[in-house]
Order: C-alpha cells, then structure tokens, then sequence
C-alpha cells in the first residue's frame, strides 16, 4: 500500500458488542480483519478495505460499520480527493487504473428527469388486477404485410424470434468474470420467468446447455468458446461490436481468472490472461459485420435470431442504420453507465453516451429511414429499475437488458473491486471457497422475485397510461415528459417538457 495513500474507508468496531468469534475474519478476502492473540482482540487494516460490506452484513452482533473516511485535504475545488488519490496510484503503478461496474459520476441521468403519464377523465385507466395486461413479446424481424394463399395458410417466411414473458432479459455477463453459481442463478431465472441470460464472450459451460432454449451466446472479437455446438444450443446469437462500460476497446480477463473449468469453456490455456482485440479482426465495414451475420445464420440453418451489440457512441443512429441493413433481426445499444467485471477507469468514465439519448435518436433514424420493424432494440446500460424499462420502451426499445440490476439482487454490494477476482459475494470470483458463498437456488429465486417484482410495476405503470399491451407502449413518447432539461436534450429525446400538452 502507497505511503501516499491515506485509507478510504474506515473499519469501526463496537468493543462493547464485539464477541471476538473471529467471523470477520474468515469472511473477509481482502484481509482486513485479524486476530491479535496478545490482546485477545480484533483488528481491522482499514488499507484494505474496499466498502464491500461482506462484514458488516454477517456480524451475528452488529459490532462492526464501515464508514468513508473523514480524513480531510485542504479544500480545492479543482483537485478533489478522488483526482489525487489517482495520481498517487499511477506515480506508484506507472499503468493504466483499473475499475469495475460502471460510471460512477454525477453526469445527468435522463431517466430521472423523464415522468411517465397516467390517465384522468377523459381517458379511462386500466386495472391490471382485473384486466389483460399483455407483457409477452417477440423480439426480431417483423413482417411487413401477412399474405396468404387460397387456403388461408401463411405464405410469408417468418424469420426467427425470441418470445419473451417480460421485456427485461439479463445482459452479457460472462462466466469467468462471473461465477459458475451466478450463471447457474441466471440460467435458471431466464428459464423460469420465459425470458434469455447472456453467455458474454466466456463460451458456454457444458452443464448449462440444458438451458440453451433460455441461452443467448456472444461471439466477440476473441472467439473465445465458439464452435458449432455452441451455437447450436443457443436461442440466439450475439454478435458483440462494443460495450457501455469500454467502447472502443477489447476485453481483458486477467489468468487469475482462467481456472481449469474457465479455460476449457473458452478453450484457452488455463491461466492465460484472455485478452479479446478492441476490433473484430474480419470487421471493418457493414459490409463485413454482413458476412459475419450470414456466417452464423448459415451455421445454424437460419433458425437462430441473430443480435449485434453496440455502445452507445456519437454516431449510433447511422451505425444502427447500418446494423439493420446486414440482415441482424436485433440490435442492442449499451449505454456509458454499464457495469462491466473490469476496464480502464478513464474509458469506464469519459467514453460513450447515455442510453436514453443514444435509443431515441436510433429509433426515430429507424422510423425515419422505414426500416424501424427491420430490427428489435435491446436497451441497456443502467436500467435500474421498473420504471426505466417503461421510460426506455416509450423512447423506442423493444425491451431492456440489466446487468448490474441482477447482480444487485445475487447480492452484490457494488464494491467495485470485481477485477480483483476476490468479490466477497461470490459473484465476481473463481475462487472455490467464495464461488460457494453464492447458493444458486437462493440466487436464481431473488432473480425471479426481482423481476416478477418489476412485471408487476410494469403492468400497474401501463394501466395507468391506459395502455394494456408493452407493445402499445413501444416509441410512444406521448407518454413522457421531462423536467429539468434544456430544450436541446429534450429535441433529442423527441419530448415534450412536462405541463405542455399534447
Ligand atoms: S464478526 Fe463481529 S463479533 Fe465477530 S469478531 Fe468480527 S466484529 Fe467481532
Ligand atoms: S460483484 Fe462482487 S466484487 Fe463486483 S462490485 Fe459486486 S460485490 Fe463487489
């Protein structure tokens, strides 16, 4: 630990409630607790803590809190803390700061300043409880006319879909940098509530291709994991271009990482670092992304629905343009607040634009162009809860993908130390005696509890609008008004400022 580097966080401990049973310091990877047998009691490295509350939460007393440090620096404005504490670490380091999960910063967050409308009078709510509520949707190619023949049978060639019971599917999360027992909690919560979880770019693990019909697989710049099985078992396939959290780079999944189950799931060496190239080395054109889709849909005899994942940058409307035109049924866009397991703090904080502005302008391009039923969008990239997703459908999403959300439910307590490989939740670990801290069963029921939970939100949020269907909801931006926004945000979100009419 840098001399320059005054603690974070400090660790307090009640002597009064404190039965020195020592489980604080079994609990704790990153080493903060110990016994001192001189005195016959505990004591704590703050220099060590990360906030993770691992802790604090398992304490059978309460004994113990952990608290940001009030160790102060002279006032400046233009110098804070967090800015100097940098600096100390890269003088010491000489290499790039690590984080994970996704921007922290104060920049706007539109969603907040976005209100959902509800009828009054003169247009008659909808009680959920009483009355149809239709959350299932397809997601995929639309067919413009339906025609049939002389007996009525269908004549068009529907392409691929994925149903879905609720529009919220988990996003890419890859195993590696998550643990086999988080997969198997989200394997089983996509099965159970009629919705997809994300292989990410980590392959799949044999034993979860029993849930292959709840299974999205990623191909990304670095193959890891792809041959033909795996895209057999998948319902769709993803073509990952770039990330909210890192546009514009690779991936990296350090070897500590890569344990004898990891490196045979993406068919790597067992402690290599897995490092996946910032382009797709075939890919420098639509053009190309093109042979890529058709690549995977003739591996898979046109049955599997093909996904590209883009973040969401400057010129994202003209790219989706171009992502609908190459045959893709889908395109999800991440926004510059997504979680990731690990990137470059700078990229995570200073690239990318916010999801709400980056979806609206893709769907108002699609809509624009005639091509908006070419494709689904999947939004994601900070979807927080219940009323994001509605936000997000009525600015032109098909449905959302949570990430962080999910993780949240597992447990995490967004520490932000998931590149460390010592997650504390057993969530972002391969660490054996972490991994088994996370019990699936209890994992995949918070999920599914999560998710019917905001179902439920969804349907009373829609029956308050009057609207009874989520694909009645979709691009209807009559039923958004923002507050707290200049007139430029609102243009680009094509909404009206809440109190003027229609
Ligand atoms: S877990 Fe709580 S009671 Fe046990 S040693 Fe740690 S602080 Fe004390
Ligand atoms: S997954 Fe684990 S390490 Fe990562 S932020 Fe959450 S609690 Fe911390």
């Amino acid at each position: 630990m840098s001399m320059y580097l005054p603690p974070e966080f400090e660790v307090v401990r009640s002597a009064e409630r404190c039965v020195n049973c020592r489980l604080c310091e079994r609990e704790c990877s990153f080493l903060v607790h110990t016994y001192d047998k001189k005195t016959g009691r505990m004591r704590a490295d703050s220099a060590k803590c990360v906030n993770c509350h691992r802790c604090v939460c398992m304490c059978p007393t309460h004994a113990l809190k952990v608290v940001k440090s009030d160790d102060a620096y002279r006032p400046n404005a233009n110098w804070s803390m967090q800015t100097m504490h940098e600096i100390y670490k890269q003088a010491e380091s000489g290499g790039i700061l690590l984080s994970s999960m996704g921007n922290p910063n104060p920049q706007p967050v539109f969603w907040d300043r976005l209100l959902i409308n509800a009828s009054q009078v003169t247009n008659p709510p909808i009680d959920p409880l009483r009355e149809p509520m239709e959350t299932r949707l397809w997601l995929g190619k639309r067919t413009a006319r339906i025609e049939r023949d002389a007996q009525g049978r269908l004549k068009n060639t529907l392409a691929p879909q994925l149903r879905l019971e609720v529009p919220v599917l988990f996003s890419a999360m890859s195993y590696g940098s998550i643990s086999y027992n988080a997969h198997e909690a989200l394997a089983r919560a996509a099965e159970e509530l009629g919705t997809y979880y994300n292989t990410g770019e980590g392959g799949l693990h044999r034993d979860f291709y029993r849930y292959g019909g709840n299974t999205i697989v990623q191909v990304a710049s670095g193959r890891f994991g792809v041959f033909k099985e795996y895209l057999e078992r998948a319902a769709a396939i993803e073509i990952k271009m770039g990330q909210g959290a890192k546009p514009g780079i690779g991936g990296h999944l350090p070897g500590a990482k890569i344990t004898e189950d990891v490196s045979e799931t993406r068919m790597i060496p067992q402690g290599a670092d897995a490092i996946s190239p910032a382009p797709h080395h075939d890919i420098y054109s639509i053009e190309d992304l093109r042979q890529l889709v058709i690549s995977l849909k003739e591996a898979t005899n046109y049955q599997k629905p093909v996904i590209v994942k883009v973040a969401a940058v400057h010129n994202a409307a003209a790219i989706a343009s171009g992502i609908a035109r190459s045959g893709a049924d889908m395109i999800a866009i991440d926004g510059y607040r997504g979680g990731t397991g690990a990137a470059p703090t700078r990229i995570r904080d200073n690239v990318g634009i916010p999801i709400e502005l980056a979806l609206a302008q893709i769907d108002q391009r699609l809509r624009e162009e005639g091509i908006r039923d070419e494709v689904s969008l999947i939004a994601g990239g900070s979807v927080r809860s219940s009323a994001d997703v509605v936000k997000a459908i009525a600015l032109g999403a098909d449905a959302c993908y949570i990430g962080t959300a999910a993780l949240l439910a597992l447990g995490c307590h967004l520490c932000r130390s998931c590149h460390t490989g010592n997650c504390n939740w057993g969530i972002a670990t391969q660490r054996p005696e972490l991994v088994k801290r996370l019990d699936p069963e209890t994992g995949y029921r918070r999920l599914v509890n999560l998710v019917t939970a905001w179902k439920h939100e969804i349907q009373e949020m829609m029956g308050g609008m009057g609207i009874n269907s989520v694909e009645a909801l979709r691009g209807n931006r009559l039923m958004l008004r923002g507050v707290g926004m200049t007139d430029r945000e609102l243009s680009l979100l094509g909404v009206r400022y809440a109190g003027e009419n229609m």
